[in-house]
Parts: structure tokens; C-alpha cells; sequence
């Protein structure tokens, strides 16, 4: 007999672990199906999580789970002017937390299968079935939390057209470094992407870049970045990645029976890229909605677009957040240089009106800029801090 779920989710990660737990907590029935044998590996990911996301999302991250606290976020230009922005955080053991993520939902009620890989997913009269392991699984409503290869995106035709780069970093061994997350934006290394050094305990560290090269180049570049660091190679003892949605929300989140969460939704920050925060907080409106839905006993799209209601709510404007982005992307070394110029060292305090100046001194001193379409990257740069959803 096909085995009968409320809620099935594609996708042990951070979307589909936070829908599991709330959904469970609300007393549905829930299954998650996760192809891996171990939840949270292989990380695939920097593994950083800001202190107000946590507390936003009201996780008490403990202590084991955590490499390092930091205290904030450098960004150092191509001229070498740093920026910084004191905004406390986090460098998980990711793999620890999405395990402690797990057995959190675990006690919720959720099941969790293991190497258990949805290989096809088919439309019935009030729900869909979903297959693993040559069985077939029914459900009401499945939430695609399958990261960026959206499964049932791919499976069903549908938000074809999500755009993805490819992150690649190494754990690098013996480097010393103070508590603070760097970004650096150097096109010469990491065309229309950046670069970091994320330290974590013990003198390790994931060093990494986004760039719009792939395979070879970007890996050659990697260990260009590694000498502008004056960091060994041979300190390099893993490389690991992931794609990285970078093309905003994607058309369809909500479908009958259907909503799409974390990466496969396309939810990751337009500057930075992170995308944890966003996963466990579309996870958590998805099972919101999906509980609704299961007691008024309408799956209908209709009835499921109102999480599309939430999360627009509360996420930025990604859209608009996008067309910075590539505007700042588009900006040669010179111009960067010029638009580092322009702000303090200390971003910290810099509220309102201290962005204002620096928008008027632009308009008045740097109208070139303009035509580059800096006022957006600007709003994109403002939209890179932790209470944005920024990293
Ligand atoms: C190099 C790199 C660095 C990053 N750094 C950061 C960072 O520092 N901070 C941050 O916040 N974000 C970062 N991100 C982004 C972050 O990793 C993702 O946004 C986040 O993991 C998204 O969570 P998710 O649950 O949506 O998807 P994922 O974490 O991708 O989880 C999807 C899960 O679905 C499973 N799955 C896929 N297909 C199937 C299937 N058919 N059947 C069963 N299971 C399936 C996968 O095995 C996986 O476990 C980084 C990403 C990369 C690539």
C-alpha cells in the first residue's frame, strides 16, 4: 500500500529541516527524504550565520556546534580600503548544525529517511506521489526544499530559468587570523563575484570565491587568491562548493500541493550570497501555510499563494536587489575604487542619514558613476547587513 504523508519534504538542508520541525510541532505528518547517508554532509557552504538571524529565528545554537564567534564583517576594496560593519556571528560546524536542526525536528514528530532519494514525482487527484527507492509515497502537499537543483523544477518544467554560479573554496590549515569575516571584491581574481577568508577554530579557515568562471579558471584564481593572502598551498587539505542561486526568487514558489523553499526557491542574498537564514525562515512560513491548508482541506494554488503573501513581506525586494548587484559587478577597478572612497572605515554607526551623504556626495562629485547605475549597488550594498538578510 502507497504510504500517506500530510507534508513531504524533498531535502534534509536548512529549508527542509526548519519546515519539518514546525510543520511536525502542528501536528502534521510529515516525512522528509534526504538522498545523502548523513545529514549535513558534505557541507557545501561558507558557514556563516549572523547572531541576529539566530536570534530572529529564535535558535539557541549550542556551544559544540559553533567554530567560531565573530565579530563582524570586513569588506576590502581593490584599492585595499577596508570597510567594516561590527555585526555579530557565527562559523558553524555546518554539518553539526543541520544535524542538531534534524534531531530538533526529530522530536517534533518529523521522520526523517535517510539515502532516500526522490527520483520522480507525479501529480494524483489531491496531492502528489513522490518515488524513493522504487516506492511510491503519497502526500498532500510537498514542499521542494532540494536546494539548487530544484527537483520538482526540474522533474515538473517549472522556474526553468533560475540562474546559478558556482562557489568554490578550500579548508586551509594553519592561518592566523582575527575574528572577523572578510570579503574582498577583486575583479581581477573573482570577475563579477568576490572572494573570502572565513576563520574558523583551531587555525583553519574556508578561503573561496563566486566569480562567472567555472571549473579550471576558477580554481586557478583560487590559488592566485591564496598567494595575495601569502597563504601556502600546500595549507589547502580539502576543496569543497556548491551552486548558488543568483537570479532572485524564482516565478512559481507556490503551486497546488506544491511550495518550493530555501535554494530551490531561490532565495540566497543578492550580494553576499548566503542563503541559511533564508532556507529556515521560508521553510517555517511553507509549513505555516501547508498546516492551513491541511485543515481547511484546500491544497488548491489558490489557497498556497499566501505564503508567496509572506515571504514577500518579509524578504527584500529581491528584484531590484539583483539589478544592484549586476550594476556593481559591471563597475571597472577604477570606479570600485572610487565608490570604496566613499565610505567611512567603520560602517557600523552609519544609519540613514549617514547613507544619504554619501548618496548626495555621489550626485554631486560623481556623476559618471550615475550613469553606471551606482545608486542601485549602493541600495544592494546597504542590503548586504545581517538584519537584511545580507549574509
Ligand atoms: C560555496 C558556498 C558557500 C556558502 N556560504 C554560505 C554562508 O557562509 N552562509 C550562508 O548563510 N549561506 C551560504 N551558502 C548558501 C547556503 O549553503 C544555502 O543557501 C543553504 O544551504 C540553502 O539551504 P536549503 O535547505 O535550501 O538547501 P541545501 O542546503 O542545498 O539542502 C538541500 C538538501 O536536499 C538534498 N536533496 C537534493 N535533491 C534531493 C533529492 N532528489 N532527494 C532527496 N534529497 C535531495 C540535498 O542532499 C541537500 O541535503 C553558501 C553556498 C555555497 C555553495
Amino acid at each position: 500500500m502507497v504510504k500517506q504523508y500530510d507534508l513531504l519534504i524533498i531535502g534534509a538542508g536548512p529549508g527542509g529541516l526548519s519546515a519539518a520541525n514546525e510543520a511536525a510541532k502542528e501536528g502534521l505528518k510529515v516525512l522528509v527524504l534526504e538522498e545523502h547517508k548523513e545529514i549535513g554532509v558534505p557541507v557545501h557552504c561558507g558557514e556563516c550565520f549572523s547572531e541576529f538571524s539566530a536570534k530572529k529565528d529564535q535558535l539557541r545554537i549550542p556551544s559544540e556546534i559553533i567554530s567560531k564567534k565573530v565579530k563582524g564583517v570586513r569588506v576590502t576594496f581593490p584599492n585595499g580600503k577596508r570597510v567594516l560593519a561590527n555585526e555579530p556571528g557565527f562559523v558553524l560546524k555546518k554539518d553539526k548544525f543541520e544535524q542538531w536542526l534534524a534531531k530538533t525536528a526529530k522530536k517534533s514528530g518529523a521522520r526523517i529517511w535517510m539515502a532516500s532519494k526522490a527520483t520522480d514525482i507525479e501529480k494524483v487527484d489531491g496531492g502528489y506521489e513522490i518515488t524513493s527507492l522504487g516506492q511510491k509515497i503519497f502526500a498532500k502537499i510537498i514542499i521542494d526544499a532540494s536546494g539548487a537543483n530544484s527537483f520538482a523544477a526540474s522533474k515538473l518544467k517549472i522556474n526553468k530559468s533560475a540562474k546559478t554560479v558556482l562557489g568554490v573554496q578550500y579548508l586551509v590549515e594553519d592561518i592566523k587570523w582575527d575574528n572577523y569575516l572578510d570579503f574582498y571584491i577583486l575583479p581581477k581574481y573573482a570577475p563579477y563575484g568576490y572572494l573570502w577568508v572565513i576563520p574558523k577554530e583551531n587555525n583553519f579557515a574556508n578561503i573561496g570565491l563566486v566569480s562567472k568562471e567555472k571549473g579550471k579558471k576558477a580554481m586557478d584564481n583560487l590559488d592566485k587568491f591564496l598567494d595575495y593572502l601569502t597563504i601556502p598551498k600546500k595549507n589547502a587539505v580539502k576543496t569543497f562548493g556548491g551552486l548558488i542561486p543568483t537570479s532572485g526568487p524564482v516565478p512559481k514558489t507556490a503551486e497546488e500541493s506544491l511550495l518550493f523553499v530555501g535554494d530551490a526557491a531561490g532565495f540566497t542574498s543578492p550580494m553576499f550570497e548566503g542563503g541559511t537564514q533564508l532556507a529556515i525562515v521560508s521553510g517555517k512560513f511553507a509549513s505555516k501555510v501547508a498546516k492551513k491548508a491541511i485543515e481547511k482541506e484546500d491544497v488548491s494554488a489558490k489557497m498556497l499563494l499566501k505564503y508567496n503573501n509572506l515571504w514577500k513581506k518579509e524578504f527584500p525586494d529581491y528584484t531590484k536587489l539583483v539589478k544592484g548587484k549586476n550594476a556593481f559587478y559591471k563597475l571597472n577597478k577604477k570606479e570600485l575604487d572610487e565608490v570604496a572612497d566613499l565610505f567611512p572605515e567603520n560602517m557600523t554607526k552609519v544609519g540613514i542619514i549617514g547613507i544619504f551623504k554619501i548618496l548626495l556626495k555621489i550626485a554631486s562629485k560623481k556623476k559618471h558613476l550615475l550613469r553606471k547605475g551606482v545608486m542601485h549597488a549602493m541600495k544592494t550594498l546597504k542590503y548586504s547587513r545581517a538584519k537584511h538578510y545580507g549574509w
